[in-house]
């Protein structure tokens, strides 16, 4: 790659349709309960050049001004920044996105949940594992029955 070329490539975030990233998010608030997440006014992007070093993946959401000023309803985006999130393990995909959904406040209004008293790693350890025992659960289910 010729020098300019890659400083093009450098200065441009490129956002794409995540359909893999909904379907997991939905599954995770589905079986965790999070019945104040409405997924329907949720969009989901992968990026691509993002800059910042250490975000894996961050939630957006449209404030109330701008709901107000153009007439919207209440909405988030999810971006995971593909560099970082489509290395990780399963597992550590399935925290991300818990540690996403707990920033969407319960009234989801458009508003924001912030990491102190809110979000810390037991929380979502906790929360993994239940997700992973519904997941479990509904894994024997399925066997049972195909099994008839
Ligand atoms: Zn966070």
């Amino acid at each position: 790659m010729l020098p300019e070329q890659r400083i093009k490539v450098m200065g441009s975030i490129k956002y794409y349709a995540a359909p893999d990233v909904r379907e997991l998010f939905e599954n995770i608030v589905t079986k965790l309960g999070f019945s104040h997440v409405d997924c329907g006014k949720i969009s989901f992007f992968r990026s691509q050049g993002s800059k910042s070093r250490y975000t894996v993946a961050r939630v957006y959401g449209l404030p109330r001004i701008w709901q107000q000023a153009l007439g919207l309803e209440p909405h988030y985006v999810l971006e995971v920044i593909s560099e970082r999130y489509d290395r990780l393990t399963e597992e550590e995909k399935e925290k991300t996105l818990i540690h996403e959904a707990l920033h969407i406040p319960r009234g989801f209004q458009g508003g924001f949940r912030h990491h102190k008293g809110n979000i810390d790693k037991r929380k979502i350890d906790r929360l993994h594992k239940a997700y992973r025992k519904c997941f479990a659960a509904s894994a024997s289910q399925s066997i049972s029955v195909t099994k008839h």
